[in-house]
């Protein structure tokens, strides 16, 4: 049984935050060559000379993490865990989270969590519809995630915010803890899949949640991506990134290859490839190609209230294109 670090009070972000207090008294943000404030070099690297934190890292615990085998514990009973990444921000890459948690639960065999470690943007409660009034619950075994059907559960920051338009300015070491406490923290019990949604980059959050993952393991990682370059330009990178970090790529996913007019049903080129979009990408980077989404304007009204697409278009091409999608996926992650 994991302890609880702090216990979550509903709705008081900043109990949670005081949890990580030494690492947010930090005077300034890292700079870009920052070690990790608790990394064996913290305070004697380069960066370290001109930083305005060196004295608070230097006395800093050094050493691995003694939280990594309590997080490796907690998440042992989770079978396949994913990530979601996107290079650039506005591909619907939180959107097609959504549509994945949902076409994964609709297999009632499937237990299902999402967790949403978009810090500052978390906009998967809204678009899983999981009402803005959820708060946290504590138990001796944990953090209890917010159900939003019988087998789909889901974690984010959401749910211990003010109100719904309550900002979140926090630094890296604040968002660090927190990560860490929703990996220890959360009761998951047995699932089948942890669907893990983060911001658009590589940023604090993708070092951490890979950092301390890297004992229970990551299946891997679900790169979204739409047809133009300068998405593709920072899917580069991302890759990149998942090669640095040794995660595997499970795919990438086009979204928003087309638009599906809901009237008449016929596709049309909106944001046509100029360099072949992300199948021709996939193929030079020789990952795989989970296939294109379309894009459908009644997606975006199904996030926007909260509801299944699947079950409100069942045969429309874009449902098509994501089952078809999150079934190749299965396939890469099971191995069917
Ligand atoms: S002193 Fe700390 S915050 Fe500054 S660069 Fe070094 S490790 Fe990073």
């Amino acid at each position: 049984m994991t302890t609880l670090l702090t216990p979550p009070p509903e709705k008081s972000i900043s109990e949670i935050a005081d949890a990580t207090e030494k690492l947010s008294d930090m005077n300034a943000p890292e700079p870009e060559h920052c070690p990790g404030p608790q990394s064996d070099n913290a305070g004697k690297s380069e960066a370290c000379q001109t930083c305005d934190n060196k004295d608070i890292c230097t006395s800093l615990p050094k050493g691995p993490d003694p939280d990594i085998p309590l997080i490796s514990k907690r998440l042992e009973s989770i079978k396949h865990k994913v990530l979601v990444l996107s290079g650039k921000g506005g591909v619907g890459k939180s959107t097609f989270t959504s549509m994945l948690c949902w076409a994964l639960a609709s297999d009632d065999e499937l237990e299902i969590g999402a967790m949403d470690l978009d810090i500052c943007g978390p906009s998967l409660p809204k678009m899983l519809g999981a009402s803005t009034n959820e708060s946290i619950h504590a138990s001796n075994s944990g953090w209890t995630p917010v159900y939003v059907s019988d087998n789909l559960g889901m974690m984010s920051i959401q749910f211990m915010l003010p109100s719904e338009d309550s900002a979140i300015i926090w630094r890296g070491a604040k968002k660090t803890g927190l990560i860490k406490q929703f990996l220890k923290d959360v009761d998951w019990g047995d699932l089948d899949y942890l669907v893990i949604d983060t911001p658009p980059g590589t940023t604090d959050e993708h070092l951490s949640v890979t950092s301390y993952m890297k004992e229970v393991g990551i299946d891997g990682a679900l790169i979204v991506t739409t047809p133009q370059e300068v998405a593709l330009l920072d899917v580069r990178k991302e890759i990149n990134f998942c090669h640095k970090a040794g995660i595997k790529i499970l795919g990438l996913v086009e979204n928003m290859s087309g638009f599906v007019c809901p009237g008449c049903g016929n596709e049309s080129q909106i944001f046509k490839p100029t360099t072949g979009g992300g199948e021709k990408l996939a193929h030079d980077l020789n990952i795989k190609f989970l296939g294109s989404v379309p894009l459908d304007p009644r997606i975006g009204k199904a996030c926007d209230n909260g509801e299944c697409f699947f079950d409100l278009y069942p045969n429309s091409p874009a449902s098509d294109a994501i089952l078809d999608v999150v079934e190749s996926l299965r396939d890469e992650i099971e191995g069917l």
